[in-house]
């Protein structure tokens, strides 16, 4: 799998703290009571596992393994797992709560967890990512479990541990059980649609955006940042719904084309460069991606990672639409700039949810043991997305306030009243 290497970020601003301040917001206008918010902080579970593993020197080295779960309010715990040199409790607990806000925006019957292994990846053998593998899920046996919490990828893991935790957990449990982990093979019970689901998502809220803007695909323009499995999807299919993609991008820089990019040619461009960038292709001038985010179009799409859009490029964003289809592109402080000129932001936990989404679909069919089509899972993942989108919308309008705090509202609202209505045990 490919390390990712974070460059760093100039404008900076912690993403967790973002979404708690956004937390913070939804709870005040919902005026949730002082126990219930103290509930809604906390997590229901933190784990801290050892994993010891015997190196391919022979040495025994010890890694530092989490797993949060933020709540069970809604149904089994749900959230991918990251490996990362320099990932943090706190930072694992903050994703977790995210979690937990993404499922009850989308409706989806799943509370938030995250775990995370302590480790540089680009530094382990195979054999020693498939040790650490078992070991972490071995370590956390009494806690994951297809009715329990159920782990998904995220930074650098893949499909191949996914597959690693279903056969080691199949393993102890003494029966294959597929439903404990998404995002795994087709092979082994993945998905159909599944890798394609976050950027078809991410057309579909846009589609249903521009429709309350009363902007027609055929005559707008869209720039997406990002050309990895977000950006590249999103791009091609808006593309293919009509929409004329002037610019894209990745690490290597931004590529503009005022008469359009031909994304299909992008695509493979991409898939045959050794260095699996853009660096190099023809088909648009070389701009930069502070450049891209201010260009003049009907909707953008920040699709490479966080704090993208600050307080510091805000005031010069031209697009009328932006969708969100990384986690956290836009910085708590430039939320007011936008809202200030008019721009609809549809935030992460709605736009980029067609993942867990189809997460949700790959836990179901497991547990049916009966598959699906594509286009039954498209079919499905659009109807959820079109409805999760109209609940923030509708919120947004009922409160009068930004879709982001309208998701939030919509999101706290729907875990407390689930909290009360389950009562206090204890
Ligand atoms: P990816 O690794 O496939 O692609 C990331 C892309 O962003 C690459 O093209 C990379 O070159 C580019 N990039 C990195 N840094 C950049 C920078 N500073 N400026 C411009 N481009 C840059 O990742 P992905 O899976 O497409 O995820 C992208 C974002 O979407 C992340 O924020 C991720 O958390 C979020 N997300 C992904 C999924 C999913 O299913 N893959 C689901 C929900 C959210």
């Amino acid at each position: 799998m490919a390390y990712q290497e974070p460059a760093p970020i100039p404008d900076k601003e912690n993403p967790f703290e973002s979404m708690m301040k956004r937390f913070d917001k939804a709870a005040e206008i919902l005026q949730l009571e002082q126990g219930v918010y103290d509930f809604l902080k906390t997590p229901a579970l933190q784990v801290i596992v050892s994993i010891p593993i015997q190196m391919d020197d022979g040495k025994i080295k010890v890694f530092e393994g989490y797993r949060v779960i933020h709540s069970y309010a809604l149904g089994p715990a749900k959230g991918g797992i990251r490996y990362a040199p320099d990932v943090t409790l706190d930072e694992v607990k903050a994703l977790a709560a995210w979690m937990t806000w993404k499922c009850a925006v989308m409706d989806i019957p799943f509370g938030g967890a995250k775990g995370a292994v302590k480790c540089d990846p680009r530094k382990l053998t195979k054999v020693e990512l498939e040790k650490i593998t078992r070991r972490y899920t071995a370590n956390l046996l009494d806690i994951i479990g297809p009715d329990k919490d159920i782990p998904a990828p995220d930074l650098n893991t893949d499909e191949q541990i996914m597959a690693w935790i279903m056969d080691t957990y199949s393993m102890h449990v003494r029966r294959t059980e597929r439903a404990v982990v998404t995002g795994k093979p087709l092979i082994l019970g993945g998905s159909p649609g599944r890798r394609e689901a976050t950027g078809r998502g991410v057309m579909i809220v846009t589609l249903a955006a521009m429709e309350k803007l009363k902007l027609k695909p055929k005559k707008s323009t869209a720039v997406v940042q990002g050309f990895g499995n977000v950006g590249s999807v999103s791009a091609k299919l808006l593309a293919e719904r009509g929409l004329k993609i002037i610019a894209i991008s990745d690490i290597t820089g931004g590529y503009y084309n005022k008469k359009g990019i031909d994304i299909e040619k992008a695509i493979q461009y991409v898939q045959k460069n050794p260095e699996r960038t853009l660096e190099g292709f023809d088909g648009g001038e070389k701009i930069t991606n502070k450049e891209l985010l201010e260009l003049e179009c009907d909707v953008l799409i920040p699709a490479a990672r966080e704090d993208q859009i600050t307080k510091n490029n805000a005031p010069n964003i031209k697009a009328k639409l932006i969708v969100e289809g990384a986690n956290g592109p836009t910085t708590a402080s430039a939320d007011p700039i936008l809202e200030e000129k008019g721009i609809l932001v549809v935030p992460d936990i709605v736009a980029n949810a067609g993942g867990v989404t189809a997460s949700y679909f790959e836990w179901v069919q497991d547990r049916m043991g009966y598959y699906w089509t594509a286009e039954m899972v498209n079919e499905r993942l659009e109807r959820i997305m079109i409805s999760a989108f109209e609940n923030v919308y509708d919120t947004a309008k009922k409160y009068g306030v930004s879709l982001r705090l309208g998701a939030y509202i919509l999101a706290v609202d729907k875990v407390a009243k689930t909290l009360k209505i389950r009562g206090i045990y204890g």
